[in-house]
């Protein structure tokens, strides 16, 4: 799981993160909603320790097996997609498990294609895939299905849910959706202000369907 107390993140005298505080159980699945510049992204760096700037009394209490997903999927176009998975990941099974994790994104048999020759959800899948070859105990996910069409990106929300399921890291995905969120979350969290505003359990069982007259109160929630 991930616990964060009292985070805070200034920019010049602007304190983005102002005194934050969010637990994420082990297995547990939080979507994280604000407004452009409410500092989500700031707290996604900040839980991947990307940022050293991150002050204040804050406690940041994050096991060592974290795996960031951007929004833009970084592959590195020099590298075919079973290296980008693997890469940084040591053992001698280390490919054997790239391609599991391919496999299990649906991109068996494109491990020697180049990041240029996939669609932009393939390219995410491999982002997927990178992270869960890491096995990690918290994945962090930034806005990884806005640049999807509609339909790919229901698609990924199912193989998302359902790699979840298995292997059960505590999630914090960033997204504008609200409607995303709720199928998808345990939790829905609000960023504003530097800190968590509105904290909302979902408990209708997965998938949600926006038909079901509980999604839409949650929404009203939000
Ligand atoms: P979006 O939804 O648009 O991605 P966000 O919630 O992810 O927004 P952040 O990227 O975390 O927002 O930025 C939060 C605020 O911090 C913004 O006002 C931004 O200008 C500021 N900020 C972020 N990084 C820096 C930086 N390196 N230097 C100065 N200000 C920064
Ligand atoms: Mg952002």
């Amino acid at each position: 799981g991930l616990r964060v107390a009292n985070l805070v993140r200034r920019f010049g005298d602007r304190a983005v993160l102002d005194g934050l505080d969010l637990d994420i159980a082990p297995g547990e699945f939080v979507a994280l909603l604000g407004r452009s510049g409410s500092g989500k992204s700031t707290l996604l760096r900040a839980i991947a320790g990307l940022d050293y700037d991150v002050t204040g009394t804050g406690e940041l209490d994050v096991p060592d097996r974290v795996s960031v997903a951007f929004q833009d999927s970084r592959l590195l176009p020099w590298l075919r997609v079973l290296d980008n998975v693997v890469l940084g990941v040591g053992g001698s099974d280390a490919r054997e498990h790239g391609r599991q994790a391919l496999a299990e994104v649906g991109l068996e048999g494109r491990e020697r294609a180049w990041p240029s020759e996939l669609s932009g959800g393939e390219q995410q899948r491999v982002a997927l895939a990178r992270c869960l070859v890491r096995d990690p105990e918290v994945l962090l996910a930034d806005e990884p299905f806005g640049s999807l069409d509609a339909l790919t990106r229901i698609r990924m929300h199912g193989l998302l849910r359902e790699l979840c399921a298995r292997h059960r890291p505590a999630v914090l995905l960033v997204t504008h959706d609200v409607d995303e969120a709720v199928e998808l979350a345990d939790r829905v969290v609000v960023l504003e202000d530097g800190r968590i505003r509105l904290d909302v359990a979902v408990t209708l069982p997965a998938p949600r369907s926006h038909r079901d007259p509980g999604f839409q109160s949650y929404r009203d929630q939000l």
